[in-house]
């Protein structure tokens, strides 16, 4: 069962009232990726379940680029939900050389947007890399706002994004050198014949929220780029009851400003 809302937030700054627009999902389904403990350690609890060898053998999938095979997820956020991991390579969770190959896919999946959740910031699995891809809505599309940092990169050069995208992360890096990678989601789409490349620096995985107990609690994480872009998941009702303080104290703690 999937149900959604609309919510729209007011904030105001210094050129007047801006409209920002949130979409609340609520998605039970999602409660194993949401409630997922950050561990280094979860295959000595759970086979890998992006290895070839541990996915179901009625898990057919379409190969991409003779390296990434492109599989449904099995618990779908977006119409058409895919996840995309390299066929044989059980690799980490790091984006540094795989921006063109993200945009790659963009360009044979038009219709849809590829996102990126960084080991850190909502990969479920941070051990084995993979993109993930669905339809196309307006929270999705959106850019920097009020809420939270967006990097925006465009371009109708994909070599020119590759080469940005290096230049944005040398300065996150700086930002965050303990980090294997710097903290942050990607949405990458086509639009126009154009390139584009939104990235969300993170300072925090989980809010104060999660932690909290009782009524005070919301299991909001939020999860990953989807959450970040505008889309917000919900895994129990009660935390649907979510209102605008909320979300702007969630993003206000999660994000990480950027000049
Ligand atoms: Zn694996």
């Amino acid at each position: 069962m999937v149900l959604g809302n609309s919510m729209i937030l007011k904030k105001s700054d210094h050129m007047g009232g801006r409209w920002v627009q949130c979409k609340i999902q609520f998605n039970p389904a999602r409660m194993v990726s949401t409630s997922a403990k950050l561990t280094k350690n979860r295959l000595k609890i759970a086979p890998c379940f992006l290895c070839e060898a541990n996915r179901p053998a009625l898990q057919k999938g379409i190969l991409f680029m003779e390296k990434y095979i492109i599989l449904c997820n099995p618990f779908p956020i977006l119409g058409n939900h895919l996840t995309i991991p390299p066929l044989h390579s059980h690799v980490p969770q790091l984006i540094r050389n795989k921006v063109g190959d993200m945009l790659s896919l963009a360009e044979q999946l038009p219709d849809y947007v590829l996102f990126y959740n960084g080991p850190k910031c909502g990969a479920s699995a941070p051990d084995h890399f993979h993109l993930q891809a669905g339809l196309k809505s307006p929270q999705l599309l959106q850019g920097d706002n009020v809420l939270r940092s967006c990097l925006m990169i465009e371009s109708g050069n994909k070599s020119e994004v590759e080469e940005l995208f290096e230049d944005v992360y040398q300065y996150l890096h700086h930002r965050q050198p303990k980090e294997d990678e710097p903290m942050m989601n990607i949405i990458a789409y086509i639009e126009q014949n154009r390139y584009k490349l939104n990235l969300f620096p993170r300072k925090a995985h989980r809010p104060r929220q999660y932690y909290e107990n009782g009524s005070k609690q919301l299991l909001i994480s939020p999860g990953g780029a989807l959450d970040m872009a505008g889309m917000i998941i919900c895994v129990r009702e009660e935390d649907f009851k979510i209102g605008t303080h909320d979300i702007e104290d969630i993003y206000s703690q999660v994000s990480l400003p950027v000049i």
